[in-house]
Formats: C-alpha cells, structure tokens, sequence
C-alpha cells in the first residue's frame, strides 16, 4: 500500500499559496505559470517544499529500492561530487543547507537518472546495470547534480520566449496534482507521469541548460577525482544502446537527446585533461553492476535467466567472469535455490586472485555478505552468521543492516536479536531520518513479543518518509492498543510524547498551508 501523504485539497491549497496561477481545481489544474519571465527563479525553501511533497507521495513505493549495499555504493560516488562542487563555488552554503541532497534508487531496469526540485535524484538501477565504470556512472550523477545547483528546476524552460514560460516545476506540479486527485497512480506512478507528460509536451531543459550541465558536470567530475573520459565514455555507450535498444528502455535519452555536438565538446574537453586519474574500484563496480541487474527486475522468468548466467560471462576477464557469478548467486538465491547459489559464490571466490589487490578485501567481502543474504533469504537464521562475524569489526551501516536481516530469520538466536537490536537503536539515535532502520527494529521488536514498540517504529518508518499523518494515526492505534491491557506503561507514556510532538510538528505545516484556518478533518 502507498500512503497517501497530502490530501487533495492540500495540495490544491498549496498551489494557490505558492503560484499565482488562481485557484487550482483539484481534478483538472492549471499548469502554474511563476512570472512572466525566464529569469524568474521560485525560491529556495519553495523548491524545497515541492520537493519534499513529491517524495513524501514516492518514497512508500515498493519500486523505491531498499538496499544498504547499493546505497552505500552510490553515496560513495555522490559525497566527493558534492565536495567538489562546493569547492568550485557550485553550491552555496545556503543551497547546501536548504536542499535535501538525496537520492532515491529505483527498481527499474529501463536507463534512466533525474533530478528533482528541492535536491532530490532518482537513479534507476537499469543504469547502473549497464555502465561498466564508477567513472560513466559518476559523470551522469555529475550532470544531474548541475542541473540541480545551476536551478535549471525552478527557472523558466520554456526556450527564450516571454510569452512561454512554463517551467519544469509547474508541469510537474501539474501532473502531481492530478495525481492527488486521483487520476493517476500515487508512488512512482506519480513520476512517470510527470515524465511522460514532460514529454509529451516536448518540455525538456533547454539546450543552454544542457550544455551548462556538461560543462559544470565535467568540472566537478574530474575535481572529485573521477576519470574525465568517463563522460565520454558514458556517451558511447548511451550513443551504441540507443543503436541497439528500441527508444523505451532509453528514457534518459529522450531527455537527453545525444547530439555530435554534445559528444564533440566533451571529447574535447577531455584531450584538454593534462593527465587522467588511473580507473579505480574496477572490481566493487563490477560487482554493484551485477547486483542491480538482479535487483532491477525480479519477475522468476527474467531471476531463472540471470541465475543460469553461472557457466560465465561471454566476455574474457576475471571481473567479468566475477560479476556474472554475483548475478547468478544473488539471482539463485532470490529463486530461493540455495545450494545453486552457494556453488556459484563459491565460483566466484575463485576469482578473487585475479582481482586487483587493492580491491581484493572489498570483493571478499562482497561475497561473505552475498553468501549470509543467501541463508537469510532462505530463512537459514542459523547460517550466515559466520561470513558476517569475520567482519564482526566492521560497524558501519551495511554491516548492521545485514546483521538486521539475518537476525529476523527464524533460527537467529534472542541473543543475537538483542544484541542487533542494541546497535540499531544506537544507529537511529544518531540517523533519526533511517526509514529503512526504522523498519528493520521494528521487525526485531516484534520477534522479540514487544508490540507496543514495534508500532512505535512502523510509526517512524512514516515520520522518516515525511508522512506524519500516517505516523499519528499508527501512533493513536498504538495507544488504542494500550488500553486495559497490561501494557508497558514506560512505552506508553513513550509514545503519548511523540504523538504530542508529531502533532504540533503537522499543526503548524497545516498552518502554513492553511493560513485562514486549517479545514475539519486535518489533522
Ligand atoms: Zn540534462
């Protein structure tokens, strides 16, 4: 189920506020126009609003990938990304503090990446898929981000007419309220439809945008230490898939249209590089590649498929032969085929001495973690916790998230409940914001005959999404709950207290929406 954050009529209230379009009928709305001319740019903190609601209306979506592992991968592409482009002036301390700088990884396997007002990125996993570096990956990361500190969102598209000036806001303010109205799907739905509609109505950045989003791009891709060629390569390979593929799996071209100018400048800026950092992290992206394939697409036919990729890939080379076993083992253990996967983990450790040596760890690990997914995913609690304790050191968020998902298996024992339960409350104190987390403890407090405080989480997995009606109305069934039963009264009380705080916290975005009054029924 999508929660369905905004109401309608919130929605509608919202626009009137913020755009001087009129009053906006909630089933059919009128594109909001904001001003009358190009340079006419919608403030920070509004973006930023529009962005929060948009991705408050996706992010319950089950298409919104909930990975520890591929997060972490392409955060550690976007942290020296935004560093660089702090360092070069791109983003302002105040941009920095008003937009979200997130980025949301879909399940998807058509090649797609966008940005959205407010600091917002989308990355289907589709793309990642196909790039066969760190460096193509981070070059499009490094375009949209562009797009996002240059404010080609919140300015005027509509070419270098006065007299059209739609924006990309408005459209998708458009659509997202026809959304709310009913009229299409909430969650993802909401963007391919906002998408489609941009389309439809040939709205795209202009090409002074586009080319401003290259050039910015490349400079902060190569201050972030990236190869610079990998934006060059990245258009060969979109330029040959384009050849190949039929224009569907390809949204990001039809936004992106590839034009021999834009390959042209980039290749030129690239002969105009001194020298180029050596590739790194040839194997981690391999494997990452390998994981979203699978991930992208779960229907049994197209897992059956990828799990038979276990005989190798058709190209030569250990990390080639590596990620092909990776795709394999992770499709096999989807399958729930353990023994299948196993034997193709175990293929894959024998690649690892042809992995370059300053990634061997890395891939080692990769493949202790894929082996204890595959006993989780196979309800194996028992198993898998021997790959994970030889990296019982490690006390990062992946680390912890996979302890989470083995000790939610049946045959994981209350003591390793207990003690995952520990450095997941540890964790949230400090990443209050963790949805995921949220919902991981609170499956663990559930096991662990703890009701009243696994409510108290499914609550903070809304509140974390930015849905807080969802959050109080969890919360109030929780009380409910509560009452006459011997209850714990400590976690009672607990949650008497954040209901206060959510509510006074929803009161007065109610009162800023609604300055005349907040209607009956909000709450
Ligand atoms: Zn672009």
């Amino acid at each position: 189920m999508i929660p369905s954050v905004f109401p309608r009529r919130l929605l509608a209230a919202l626009l009137a506020v913020s755009l001087s379009a009129g009053a906006a009928a909630p089933s059919r709305v009128q594109l909001p126009t904001l001003g009358d001319s190009v340079s006419a740019v919608v403030p920070l903190y509004e973006e930023r609003r529009y962005g929060d609601w948009i991705m408050s209306q996706v992010r319950g979506d089950p298409a919104v990938l909930d990975d520890p592992l591929l997060e972490a991968y392409i955060d550690s592409l976007w942290q020296p990304l935004m560093r660089a482009a702090r360092a070069q002036g791109h983003i302002s301390e105040e941009l920095g503090e008003r937009f979200a700088w997130q980025t949301l990884l879909i399940k998807d396997r058509t090649i797609n990446a966008s940005a959205w007002p407010g600091g917002y990125f989308m990355l289907n996993l589709g793309l990642i898929a196909m790039t066969g570096q760190r460096d193509e990956l981070a070059s499009v990361m490094g375009h949209e981000l562009a797009h996002v500190t240059q404010r080609h969102i919140a300015r005027g598209i509509a070419g270098e007419g006065k007299n059209t000036a739609i924006t990309i806001l408005g459209t998708l303010l458009g659509v997202l309220a026809a959304s709310a109205s009913g009229s299409v799907d909430a969650g993802i739905g909401v963007i391919y439809a906002a998408q489609a509609e941009a389309q439809r109505q040939q709205l795209r950045f202009s090409r002074d945008m586009e080319r401003e989003a290259d050039r910015v791009g490349h400079a902060v891709l190569a201050a972030a230490g990236f190869q610079p060629s990998g934006m060059v390569r990245m258009f060969e390979r979109m330029d040959l898939a384009n050849r190949l593929m039929d224009s569907g799996a390809f949204p990001y071209l039809r936004s992106h249209p590839l034009t021999s100018e834009r390959i042209g400048e980039s290749r030129q800026r690239v002969s105009l590089e001194d020298r180029e950092p050596p590739p790194a992290g040839l194997a981690l992206h391999s494997l990452m590649a390998a994981r979203a394939r699978v991930l992208m697409d779960e229907r049994a036919e197209v897992l059956q498929a990828a799990a038979q990729l276990e005989s190798g890939a058709r190209e030569a080379g250990p990390l080639p032969q590596l990620a092909a076993r990776y795709t394999a083992a992770l499709a096999a253990y989807k399958l729930r085929q353990r023994e299948r996967g196993d034997a193709a983990v175990r293929a894959a450790r024998g690649y690892l001495d042809q992995v370059p040596a300053e990634e061997r760890a890395t891939a080692a690990l990769l493949l202790d973690l894929l082996q204890a997914e595959g006993a989780a995913l196979n309800g194996d609690g028992s198993g898998g916790w021997g790959e994970l304790n030889l990296h019982a050191e490690r006390r990062d968020r992946v680390m912890l998230m996979a302890r989470a998902q083995l000790a939610a298996v049946p045959g994981s024992s209350a003591e390793q409940r207990a003690a995952v339960l520990e450095e997941l409350q540890t964790h949230l104190a400090l990443q209050p914001g963790d949805a995921n987390a949220w919902q991981r403890i609170s499956r663990l407090w559930e096991l662990q005959g703890q009701p009243l405080r696994s409510l108290r989480a499914q609550a903070e997995v809304y509140a974390a999404r930015g849905d807080l009606r969802g959050a109080i109305d969890r919360l109030r069934s929780g009380l409910r709950q509560s009452r006459g039963a011997q209850a714990d009264q400590i976690e009672v009380a607990v949650i008497d207290a954040r209901l206060r705080a959510l509510m006074t916290q929803r009161r007065s975005m109610l009162e800023e929406i609604y300055p005349r009054g907040i209607p009956p029924g909000e709450y």
